[in-house]
């Protein structure tokens, strides 16, 4: 709810804070028990940022996380240690997120020795069994990161996500890095996932093509804000923002009778620290007008369940 990440920018021979990156700007919504909604935005757009804020791996400004009917965003550190096995993340990058010097079996086991409520055997069938999971041999638990593929440190890294049986896993561009033929055999692998461990996906992607298929709702953020968001049929065929009519029409569609006008937008994204004032997306919206430069669209239902912030979508008398 209203949830702000702001990073502070230093300046001059003081380094003194002179201003802040807005990484995440009053962003709301709602995440469903057993859906996966997928968040797409161009790399700055804060949809990082807002992965690490909603896991308090970093502490929000402003605004509150509500998981499970609690606001833990300004929770202890100790209060936070309970909740944190419920909620796991699975990286961009699972080479740089594996520790080289640890075998396999020690990277999947190593949370269950923090919690120290199961025997070694527990530990170790428990181990062989995720492995099988993920679709790998037992073998591979006396073996190191470098041995494997990346889709195969792809599917260590989600076994590893998986180990404290979690209830909501972030997925931060899980597949970006892999080669685009492993990409859907890890996509297939988290939606098999979860089916059998009744998880929650919030799935983050820089385009709107990846999270298709897996996503349940989808949200599209540009510089810091959701611009909007609702049920992936919606997004997909009826698309309300100007922003995300733009990236849809990128995505390549098999479909020749649906090809879309490719939406070029105009100039550079802006820099996150002097985004534009007004709705943010003026500067390179083609269907930007007076109102859009001073005002800011606030997110607005526009009927099912689609949100869009933007002016096209409210009359002056909402304000
Ligand atoms: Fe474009 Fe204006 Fe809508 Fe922003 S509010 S997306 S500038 S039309
Ligand atoms: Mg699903």
């Amino acid at each position: 709810r209203n949830l702000k990440k702001y990073f502070p920018v230093k300046g001059g021979v003081l380094q003194r804070t002179i201003g802040h990156v807005k990484a995440v700007d009053d962003v709301s919504f709602d995440l469903y028990e057993g859906e996966t909604l997928g968040i797409v935005g161009e790399s700055g757009s804060g949809k990082s940022t807002l992965g690490r804020t909603l896991l308090r791996l970093l502490d929000p400004t402003d605004g509150q996380i509500i998981f499970q009917g609690n606001d833990i965003s300004k929770l202890s550190n100790r209060k936070m240690r309970p909740i944190r096995k419920d909620m796991q993340m699975v990286f961009q990058d699972p080479f740089a997120s594996l520790n080289p010097r640890m075998s396999v079996g020690e990277i999947i086991e190593e949370p269950m020795l923090v919690q120290r409520t199961l025997t070694r055997k527990e530990r170790k069938d428990k181990v062989i069994d995720l492995l099988e999971k993920v679709g790998l041999s037992p073998e591979a638990r006396t073996k190191y990161p470098h041995e494997f593929s990346g889709g195969q440190r792809q599917r260590i890294g989600i076994a590893r996500a998986l180990t404290m049986n979690p209830k909501f896993i972030i997925g931060d561009e899980p597949v970006s890095a892999l080669d685009v033929s492993v990409q859907s055999q890890v996509l297939n692998l988290m939606e098999d996932l979860q089916d059998d461990f009744n998880l929650t996906y919030l799935f983050i992607a820089h385009d709107l093509g990846v999270v298709k298929h897996i996503s349940d709702r989808v949200g599209v953020m540009y510089l810091g804000k959701l611009a909007e968001i609702g049920p992936k049929h919606k997004i997909y065929d009826n698309p309300l923002h100007p922003y995300t009519q733009a990236l849809l029409s990128s995505v390549p569609v098999p479909d020749v009778e649906r090809k879309r006008e490719k939406i070029k937008l105009q100039g550079e994204l802006p820099s996150p620290s002097n985004p534009p004032k007004g709705c943010v997306f003026h500067t390179r919206c083609p269907e930007a007008h007076e109102r859009c430069r001073v005002e800011i669209p606030e997110l607005i239902h526009q009927g099912e369940e689609q949100y869009v912030a933007c002016h096209l979508y409210t009359s002056e008398s909402d304000i």
